[in-house]
């Protein structure tokens, strides 16, 4: 059975306290449900405190980025090892709001897979393209050329330890989610792409998730598709109680579908 993986990304909100409480309401509301994979990215301020909170859960730990190094004179930045020190396990590489506001490249974005891997965080790479892109009808080149270079040199057992998130920007924070039939068809193409540089098997295991004004009330359609495994969740992550309906009808869909 498909266990799904759902991933919020609380991007620039949240004090400790109010992050605290979002992490309360999300641990009260999912109660002992354990066939989800759930993983929570607060901002670097509530990282500690949220890692003690999630001692006593299933729920996981992520960051919302990294720098490939793991020192150094690089002001405002945060290595993997400082990630390491909080107990993240995850960490969200290549969000398109790095890309776009902080000019982050494919050959960039590509080190910090690298330096993700080698201290065991589990990188979680994001892909997609922008509107005017899919107006010019080349969002599958894009997001090849984002696969391939972004992947460039990853090995297969490397890459066992990844989760891609097919995030067409159109869709970031818009309340434009795209279509169940747009998300499938690319993340089926991107199902091929890892089916082509790493077999078959390696293509299976990785879970692909889709982002992009995912809500409680289209995220049962979306995982209902083959090659949606999971969502990375923005704006309704910040709701205790979106989050947690999100959660809860991703799963009864998977039950549903089993029994239908
Ligand atoms: C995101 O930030 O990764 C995201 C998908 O945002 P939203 O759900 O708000 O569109």
């Amino acid at each position: 059975m498909k266990k799904p993986f759902i991933a919020g990304n609380w991007k620039m909100f949240k004090t400790i306290d109010e992050a605290k409480n979002l992490v309360q309401t999300i641990k009260a509301g999912i109660g002992k449900l354990h066939d989800c994979q759930i993983v929570i990215c607060p901002p670097y301020t509530a990282l500690c405190e949220i890692s003690k909170l999630l001692q006593d859960s299933h729920l996981e730990l992520g960051a919302q980025n990294m720098h490939p190094e793991t020192e150094g004179a690089f002001t405002g930045e945060i290595s993997p090892l400082m990630l390491k020190d909080v107990k993240c396990r995850y960490v969200i590489l290549g969000h398109s709001e790095r890309r776009q506001y902080f000019g982050e490249s494919n050959a960039f974005i590509n080190e910090k897979i690298k330096t993700a891997l080698k201290y065991s965080l589990i990188p979680i790479i994001c892909v997609g393209e922008t509107l005017a892109q899919r107006e010019a009808r080349t969002q599958f080149e894009i997001v090849k050329q984002q696969m391939d270079e972004s992947l460039k040199d990853i090995s297969k057992d490397e890459m066992m330890r990844t989760v891609i998130a097919y995030e067409p920007v159109w869709a970031i924070g818009t309340g434009q989610t795209a279509t169940p039939e747009q998300a499938e068809q690319m993340q089926s193409y991107i199902r091929r792409l890892l089916n082509e540089m790493y077999g078959k098997e390696v293509a299976g295991r990785i879970p692909i998730l889709y982002g992009g004004s995912v809500k409680p009330d289209n995220i049962a359609l979306l995982i209902q598709k083959p090659n949606i495994d999971g969502a990375l969740v923005g704006g309704a992550s910040l709701k205790g109680e979106n989050f947690v309906q999100i959660i809860m009808n991703a799963q009864s869909q998977i039950e549903a579908g089993l029994q239908s």
